[in-house]
């Protein structure tokens, strides 16, 4: 039976492309993390875990399969993938999306870079660029952070977010991060690339085998 307070999927399938060159990415898999959990998704490279996190958050509908998720979930949910988007345009804007920042108080927005180590940015909100330009990888990175410390999601879903920083720089925003989700009793599901980063969370999970190459 599905928890309310939880997500749950069921026997989960994704094929990509068709006949010889089909790659089975999902294979039946099952996995249900409840509120308030850490919790992080290990495997080599190419086993399905972004395929996976993407279903799970519902924010990629092409696959087979059960999902169940709480009430509210979408407008309680973050999802930050390993390039973000920025609008290009006010830091103000770039930090503030996808929503207006109308309304938004400086103060507010600053600390949120702040706290995503954005400090020497968080000066001048008024500053326009293109900021995927702008901005190194790492930086971009801590600005889809900052995003989380703004918005303060319930559940906070991390696709190797944080995987331009170095080793040193991921740990303390990671940490900074997960203390902010705690303390609002927040849910994490994240994908890591370091086991530095894997260790910080309550619960790991190993991804079933690597998918088949070829299944026709
Ligand atoms: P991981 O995040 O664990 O590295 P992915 O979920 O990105 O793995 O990919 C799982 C498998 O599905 C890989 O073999 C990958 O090549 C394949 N795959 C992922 N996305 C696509 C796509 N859009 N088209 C074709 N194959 C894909
Ligand atoms: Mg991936």
């Amino acid at each position: 039976m599905t928890e309310r307070n939880a997500i749950e999927a069921r026997n989960v399938v994704k094929t990509f492309g068709q006949g010889d060159t089909a790659v089975k990415a999902l294979d039946d898999v099952s996995v249900a993390i409840r509120e308030g959990e850490f919790f992080t998704l290990l495997g080599p490279s190419g086993c399905g875990k972004s395929t996976l996190l993407r279903a799970i958050a519902g924010i990629w509908p092409w696959w087979q399969g059960h999902l169940s998720q709480p009430e509210d979930f979408g407008a309680r949910a973050m999802f930050l993938p390993q390039r973000p988007y920025f609008p290009s345009g006010t830091l103000r804007e770039a930090v503030a999306y996808p929503q207006s920042s109308d309304g938004l108080e400086d103060a507010h927005l600053a600390r949120a870079l702040t706290r995503a180590g954005l400090a020497h940015l968080a000066t001048d909100l008024s500053a326009e660029a293109n900021w995927t330009q702008k901005l190194s990888g790492g930086e971009q990175q801590r600005l889809a952070i900052a995003r989380v410390f703004l918005k303060q999601p319930a559940w906070l879903f991390l696709d190797e977010a944080t995987s331009a920083l170095d080793e040193k720089t991921e740990a303390v925003v990671y940490q900074a991060l997960l203390d902010d989700m705690q303390a609002r009793g927040g849910t994490v599901i994240s994908v890591a690339h370091r086991t530095s980063v894997a260790k910080l969370h309550s619960d790991t999970w190993h991804m079933p085998s690597a998918p088949s190459a070829a299944i026709a």
